[in-house]
Parts: structure tokens; C-alpha cells; sequence
């Protein structure tokens, strides 16, 4: 566990203990206080900064810290074990042949993130190809044909074709010597019945091994309803959270985290298709603090 981890202002907060072997009440209350405080501006949900903040209190209360631990690096250790608990490991994504599928409102970067994960799976050695079945959007076609083009991978889309679940599966058969297809679909403004039914036609034709949910990073309530009908819908594996280049902490996706019970997959931290990270929950908690 590395101290730059943590935000600055807990940081300093953590450096008044210093030299304490007990910490008091009034020590951790200051502490879970700094911890909320960070959270909640960056989006993550009452009801789980008040779950974390209440399981950090107790232990900091009730364990002992072992033999040769200063209080401060106990507690410390105590913070970051129940972060990485809230925020999770990064979904398994295993270095072979699969299928994904992409859901999400318009938006949220589906477009772009297809292309960005085709492009890290052809770094990893693999050979994705991406799939746009988005009949909805104007230009989805061209967005993604451009932005295949520039990651360099295979690409499927027909854009005078109009239904989904058609061009989907006429994309899996066109790209079948790829190891990795990557499936977008169409999103709506908001979630309306037919995105709903359009998506578990996709689901269904496509059979995919992971379904991820892709969400702005900016996301903040809305992520819990829309969390709760994809997975009812077609049921979410793991979550992409998106432009995190921009002011947004992306606190607002562990609640989708937690309504799905996945885990983060992908990172999205700009426009290129090179702006794609691995999800590492180190540094996600250092910038959900920081
Ligand atoms: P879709 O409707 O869900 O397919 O969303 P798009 O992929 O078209 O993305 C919507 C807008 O967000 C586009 O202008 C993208 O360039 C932009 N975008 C997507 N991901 C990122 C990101 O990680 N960072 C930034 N800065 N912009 C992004």
C-alpha cells in the first residue's frame, strides 16, 4: 500500500496522528469525516460512503494494531482495505477468444470505447474486430468505421441496414476469424422500452460471454436505475466508466457496481482510441479521494 494512494487532505489529516500508538474516538471520527467528504464530491452514493465510513469506524475502534504498527499505519491499512472492498477488483477479462457486448445510454462513449477495447485487445496480441449495430444514431457508422480504422482492427457495420439483431449476426459470421468481437449497440436518451427490447434481441442473437454497462464518469443517481434494468435485461458483467479526463470522479458508477454486483472493467480517459486504462483499484481510490 503506497501513502501517495490517498488524497492530500487525508493525507495531512493522517499526519497529525503521527506518533500516537492509540488513536481516540475523536481521531477516527475526523478521519471517516475527511473520507466522506471526498467520496460524496466525487459522486459515490450516500448509502455506500455511510457502509465504508461505518466499517472503517469500527475497526479502527476495535482492532488492536499489530506489534510494531504506529496507530496512523493501522488505520491507514483499515481505509485502504475497505476502499479496495468498495470499488472492487477489475473484471476478468481473459486473453482469449470472446464475445462482448456493450450497453449503455447515448452518450455514454459505447462508440468509442468499443474501439479503444478492440485496440487494447490487439495490443494484448489478440485479434478483435468491433460490430456496430447502432440503426439509431446518425453517423454511429461512420463514427466507428474511423475510429477502427485509426485503432487499426477489423470492423462490421451496414449502413443502410436497419435492423439490429440482423446486422449482429451477419458481423459475427463476416469477422469469424477474429478472436475478440466487440458488439456495440444503439442507446436512447433515456431508457425507453424498445432499447430495452432491442438490446435483449442483440443479447440473445449473440449469446456473449460479458455484457458491460458503459457509463460517463460524470454519472451521478442516474446510475442506479439504469444499473438495475440492463442487468435485469441482459444481465451486466463488468462496467466502462468514461471520460474520466474531465472534472468527474466517477464515483457515481460504483453504484451500478453495486446494484449489478460486477466490477469495473475499463477506464476511459480521452478521445483517442489510445485512452483506454485497465481498471487498478489503487489508483481509481487515489482519484476518488484525491
Ligand atoms: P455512444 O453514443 O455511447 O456511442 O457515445 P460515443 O462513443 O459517441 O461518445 C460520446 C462523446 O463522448 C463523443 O464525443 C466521444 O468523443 C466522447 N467520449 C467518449 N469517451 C470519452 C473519454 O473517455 N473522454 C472524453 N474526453 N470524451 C469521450
Amino acid at each position: 500500500m503506497v501513502l501517495d494512494d490517498l488524497g492530500s487532505s487525508l493525507r495531512g489529516t493522517l499526519d497529525t496522528l503521527q506518533g500516537k500508538s492509540r488513536l481516540s474516538e475523536d481521531d477516527v471520527e475526523e478521519i471517516v469525516k475527511e473520507i466522506q467528504r471526498s467520496l460524496l464530491s466525487a459522486d459515490v452514493d450516500v448509502s455506500l460512503v455511510m457502509e465504508l465510513s461505518d466499517a472503517i469506524e469500527t475497526r479502527a475502534l476495535e482492532e488492536e494494531p499489530p506489534g510494531g504498527t504506529t496507530a496512523r499505519d493501522h488505520v491507514l491499512k483499515i481505509v485502504y482495505e475497505e476502499l479496495v472492498d468498495l470499488v472492487g477488483d477489475s473484471t476478468e477479462l481473459p486473453l482469449e477468444s470472446q464475445t462482448i457486448l456493450l450497453a449503455g445510454l447515448q452518450g455514454s462513449g459505447k462508440t468509442t470505447s468499443a474501439a479503444k477495447m478492440a485496440w487494447w485487445f490487439s495490443k494484448k496480441g489478440l485479434r478483435p474486430a468491433v460490430i456496430q449495430t447502432d440503426t439509431f444514431r446518425p453517423g454511429a457508422y461512420d463514427q466507428a468505421k474511423q475510429m477502427c480504422e485509426r485503432a487499426e482492427v477489423e470492423f462490421y457495420g451496414d449502413p443502410d441496414g436497419e435492423d439490429p439483431v440482423q446486422i449482429a449476426r451477419d458481423g459475427l459470421e463476416a469477422t469469424a476469424d477474429a478472436d475478440v468481437h466487440i458488439v456495440d449497440t444503439a442507446g436512447r436518451h433515456a431508457l425507453e422500452d424498445d432499447l430495452i427490447a432491442e438490446i435483449e434481441a442483440i443479447e440473445t442473437a449473440v449469446d456473449p460471454d460479458r455484457s458491460l454497462l458503459v457509463l460517463d464518469a460524470a454519472i451521478g443517481q442516474g446510475a442506479k436505475e439504469q444499473a438495475r434494468q440492463f442487468e435485469r435485461s441482459i444481465g451486466i458483467e463488468g462496467v466502462v466508466i468514461t471520460k474520466l479526463d474531465g472534472t468527474a470522479k466517477g464515483g457515481g458508477a460504483l453504484t451500478a457496481v453495486n446494484e449489478t454486483d460486477s466490477s469495473i472493467a475499463f477506464l476511459g480517459t480521452g478521445e483517442t482510441v489510445q485512452d483506454i486504462e485497465r481498471f487498478e483499484p489503487s489508483g481509481f481510490i487515489s482519484r476518488l479521494l484525491g
